[in-house]
């Protein structure tokens, strides 16, 4: 596939979410635009809900006119498009249409901007063009396995060309959606960075060997964070602190580890002092 030519990111120096030194110094903002999801996490649950720093959970969802309108109003603001603008929820970005037509208009508004999606991957290879022709610069993909054994424990379903698959089988197409879309999107030229949810009991002991694998794919940056018990594992436990930083000391042999993840609400907007 001749994919067309992913917008030049700026530099990843210059993005909060692929550099623990621009962290607090570029802002943020994530434009809830996508409900729709096509697989089913086991720790998900997603909320339209206010006040809690949850990630997926928005206050309300925003059309795509309001949602470039927020990005207008707050470069008017600034005077400045020193702010990266996400999609990130409250759904799979790749799930719903919204997500291309907000980034499309964004695009031809304000080229200079950069604009980050996250994504569980099923869709990343089937939208790859799609999403290098809306400008998007830079994609951030959740991983949390590269085996359906460990998958099956927390994927409970995946929605896939008009088919439900379930359990493992879900778990394998997922798995292996996820790797042959980072492959082409590296392959394009994008910088990939991955997020992985650290599960005590469940894929904690295998963090290396998808650091590994993910090293392999030409991902640029790997971000273990936390389990937040909910959903069907309410009542699984998050990782130490201990825990947490032993995984990321051993895997930052293999990948660089991004350290600073806040977890970020599917409205985020963080702009710092200027
Ligand atoms: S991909 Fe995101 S929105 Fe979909 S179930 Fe998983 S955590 Fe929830
Ligand atoms: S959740 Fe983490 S990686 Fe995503 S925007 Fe927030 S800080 Fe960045």
């Amino acid at each position: 596939m001749n994919i067309t030519e992913p917008a030049a990111v700026k530099s990843l120096l210059e993005h909060p979410c692929f550099s623990d030194e621009a962290h607090d110094r570029i802002g943020r903002i994530h434009l809830p635009v996508a409900p729709r999801c096509n697989i089913q996490c086991n720790y998900c649950e997603r909320r339209i809900c206010a006040d809690i720093q949850h990630p997926g959970w928005a206050a309300r969802l925003l059309s795509e006119a309001e949602a470039v309108g927020l990005v207008r109003s707050v470069i008017a603001e600034r005077q400045a498009c020193d702010f990266v603008v996400g999609v990130a929820g409250p759904g799979d970005a790749l799930a719903n249409d919204e997500t291309f037509h907000t980034f499309a208009r964004i695009n031809e508004l304000y080229p200079q901007l950069t604009t980050c999606l996250c994504t569980n991957g099923l869709l990343l290879d089937d939208r790859l063009e799609e999403i290098a022709v809306a400008g998007v610069k830079t994609i951030t993909v959740t991983v949390n396995a590269t085996d359906s054994r460990v998958g099956k424990d927390i994927y409970s379903r995946v929605h896939y060309q008009g088919t439900t698959y379930r359990d493992e089988e879900a778990a394998a197409i997922l798995i292996e959606k996820q790797f042959i879309g980072i492959e082409m999107a590296v392959a394009a030229g994008f910088h990939v960075k991955v997020n992985t949810v650290l599960i005590p009991g469940v894929n904690d002991l295998y963090m290396l060997e998808l650091a590994c694998r993910l090293r392999y794919t030409g991902v640029t940056v790997m971000n273990i964070m936390p389990l937040i018990p909910a959903g069907k594992m309410k009542n699984y436990r998050s990782p130490s602190c201990n825990e947490l930083q032993n995984a990321r000391r051993q895997c930052t042999e293999v990948i660089p580890q991004f350290h600073r993840c806040q977890r970020c609400r599917a409205d985020i907007i963080f702009l710092p002092p200027r």
